[in-house]
């Protein structure tokens, strides 16, 4: 990516969200750096709770940051907030419409906000694009919770900004309509937009997204393109119970990492395009162990957070 122009600058970006009754100040963002190139599809991946919204929050301008800088296609938000504003769309995590509104008006009166004048707005193409054209003069209410999602990322887009961010689009959303958002998402990055999105879904950032990065705690842990992170799901974990206390884990060049976990619990790390759980076996059997129990399961999100967040403190 050195040479691709930047989308997004985020450096240092730190947030804490003021003590509230019982609840004590929180630390949602702890000193965030994070550059998101243009022209992508970009996933921020994260467990509820991780800092998603937050920063999200903070480009929309919703959420008063607590320090750091953000630079939204070369605006500073603090120095040039309007043309910051104007280089990003975005679909919040939740939707709220006015039910008596048509689409057409939803866009039109978002367009008037943004005073973009009558002669260029673009509320029927933008209907069109999210294939809502024969639901531009119904009623808001009358839509279904998918039309009402493509509404809202029609809503994002009428001042054409380059670069759209949606807030977890498909938390909730049923098999076929994710499909949807997802395409329709590809063909409006397709048309040169970069796209930005959250989601906890592993799956959702995997199909979808060329880059990923993955926020836990209010810190990023990786930032990768996303061939890259799939290379780490293909390792498998398999543990094993021996019939002696364990001295020394038993190492092999077959084995990405070997750890003792209990006296007599070993837990192995392979790729399972490389080794199998049986080749795994011997290889402990020829060190002089007699196995009494295996279990193995494949490494997923949590190991690689596991991994990655250990990771970090190893290398302070
Ligand atoms: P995500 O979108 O990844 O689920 P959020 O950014 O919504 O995460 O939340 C990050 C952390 O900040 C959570 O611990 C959440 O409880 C806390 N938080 C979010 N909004 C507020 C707020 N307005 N006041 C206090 N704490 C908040
Ligand atoms: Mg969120």
């Amino acid at each position: 990516m050195n040479d691709t122009p930047i989308a997004i600058e985020i450096s240092d970006l730190v947030k804490q969200y003021a003590a509230a009754g019982d609840a004590p100040p929180k630390r949602a963002l702890k000193g965030v750096s994070l550059t998101i190139p243009e022209g992508g599809i970009f996933g921020l991946l994260g467990p509820n709770g991780a800092g998603k919204s937050t920063m999200i929050n903070i480009m929309a301008g919703l959420v008063v940051k607590t320090s750091g800088t953000v630079r939204i296609w070369g605006h500073d938000i603090d120095h040039d907030p309007r043309n910051a504003k104007l280089s990003i769309g975005i679909v919040p995590q939740e939707i709220v419409f006015d039910p008596f509104f048509t689409p057409y008006e939803v866009l039109e009166n978002q367009s008037g906000m943004y005073g973009i004048a009558r002669a260029l707005r673009r509320s029927d193409e933008l209907l069109r694009a999210v294939h809502l054209a024969d639901k531009r003069d119904a009623y808001a209410r009358t839509l279904s919770g998918g039309m009402k999602r493509r509404l809202l990322i029609a809503k994002a887009m009428v001042h054409s900004p380059p670069i759209l961010v949606l807030d977890e689009p498909t938390a909730g959303v049923d098999v076929e309509l994710r499909r949807q958002l997802w395409e329709l998402v590809s063909e409006l990055n397709a048309e040169g937009v970069t796209v930005v999105l959250t989601t906890h879904y592993l799956e959702e950032a995997e199909q979808l997204c060329d880059r990923i990065a993955i926020i836990n705690h209010g810190e990023v842990v990786t930032n990768k393109p996303t061939r890259e992170l799939v290379g780490m799901m293909r390792e498998k974990i398999v543990s094993i119970t021996v019939d002696r206390d364990i001295a020394i884990p038993p190492a092999a060049e077959a084995f990405l990492r070997s750890e003792k976990v209990a006296d007599r619990v070993l837990e192995v790390t392979y790729d399972k395009d490389r080794t199998s759980a049986g080749q795994v076996l011997a290889l402990v059997q020829q060190q002089g162990y007699a196995i009494e129990d295996v279990t193995t399961r494949e490494a997923d999100l949590e190991d690689v957070f596991v991994k990655l967040t250990s990771a970090v403190q190893q290398n302070g």
